[in-house]
């Protein structure tokens, strides 16, 4: 076949932009909010691709747009080439959706969820049923598809809803923070199976999140912060861009050792949330250096490989959570850990 013939073959929008989702300067506003402030991103085929940011910076206004729950105020979001707000019908049928909030009745076995799923995209006998024994293989489910699902774990639970969104085969998988409320075993599962479909089905997975071990997981990330999108990268190339260690200093009085600190060695510093934040190759040997040069002046001291919350920081000047929110957090994956 030639080359041109090939081209012949591909769809005209595929042409136009080889992304599988392409998002295009979005706006969202609710009354005079911004939820979204001209974001724009693509998402490759076949991509994990991971939206992550703070509680209130726009994923989920992002995900209800993406899945043509809510039609944006400005600018454009594609999905195959079809446009979310004008085009909505057609994109649905090429999308699967996971809902933060579940949607199986526990009631019906795993089987008969499905089915019900299947009739509302018009399958039905032998199709579907194929269909659903496909799809419970696929989420590892396959030997428990006549158990209700009030017996199954929270995590057999979740992929019941991953099977629910890929039963009709779509090439694209939307899922708003699938993995909320549940312990890190079953986290760590879902995200294998995430990768399954990357990887051996080639769909394209889009998924929203706010902690930054999963975002870890992403191929590509976009980060957002108040409706902007703030860092687009693999988290590697991302992290990279922070020269060598990240050093935190507790401090007595953090504004004015930072300027010393600033004016002595001539390099960046940054005052964040009361701690004083540095970014130095051979982080170690630096200690020793501030230590001698302002005896007595710091308290206690960290040093660590650039993580995704340091990315956060240096493009935002703030921590990714507020200190209430850290504290909620942290309580809430002790809670989840204990079980
Ligand atoms: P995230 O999913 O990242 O927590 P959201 O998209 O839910 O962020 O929210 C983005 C912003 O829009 C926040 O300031 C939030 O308070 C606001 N917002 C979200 N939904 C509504 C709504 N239905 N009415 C008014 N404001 C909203």
């Amino acid at each position: 076949m030639s080359a041109l013939a090939a081209v012949g073959s591909v769809p005209q929008q595929h042409l136009a932009s080889p992304a599988a989702i392409a998002v295009r300067e979005l706006v969202h506003r609710y009354d005079n909010r911004t939820a979204l402030n001209g974001v724009t991103f693509d998402v490759r085929p076949a991509e994990l691709f991971g939206l992550l940011g703070p509680n209130g910076s726009g994923k989920t206004t992002m995900f209800r747009i993406l899945s043509t729950l809510m039609v944006p105020v400005g600018g454009r979001a594609f999905i195959l080439g079809h446009d979310a707000a004008r085009d909505p019908s057609q994109l649905r049928r090429e999308i699967g959706i996971v809902f933060q909030s579940q949607s199986i009745d526990v009631k019906l076995t795993a089987t008969e969820n499905l089915r019900h799923q299947g009739h509302l995209y018009g399958l039905r006998g032998k199709d579907l049923s194929a269909r659903i024994e496909s799809v419970l293989e696929r989420v590892g489910l396959a030997d428990r598809a006549k158990e209700k699902a009030e017996n199954f774990s929270g995590g057999m639970q979740r992929r019941l809803e991953l099977a629910k969104g890929l039963l009709h085969g779509p090439r694209v998988l939307l899922l708003d923070e699938p993995t909320t409320g549940l312990d890190p075993g079953a986290r760590r599962d879902v995200w294998q199976y995430l990768r399954l479909l990357r990887d051996q089905d080639q769909v394209t997975v889009l998924v929203t999140t706010h902690l930054m071990e999963e975002a870890e997981r992403c191929d590509r990330l976009a980060i957002l912060n108040e409706g902007k999108l703030v860092a687009l990268g693999t988290p590697t190339e991302l992290k990279r861009e922070i020269g060598g260690d990240v050093i935190v200093l507790d401090v007595k009085e953090p504004e004015s050792l930072s300027s010393r600190i600033q004016t002595k060695f001539d390099m960046d510093v940054r005052v964040v949330g009361g701690q004083i934040r540095l970014e130095r190759d051979h982080g170690h040997r630096f200690v020793s250096d501030l230590f001698e040069a302002f005896p007595g002046e710091i308290d206690a001291v960290s040093i660590a490989k650039p993580s995704l919350e340091d990315v956060f920081i240096r493009r935002t000047g703030h921590r990714f959570w507020s200190e209430q929110e850290q504290h909620g957090l942290t309580t809430e994956t002790r809670r989840q850990e204990k079980h």
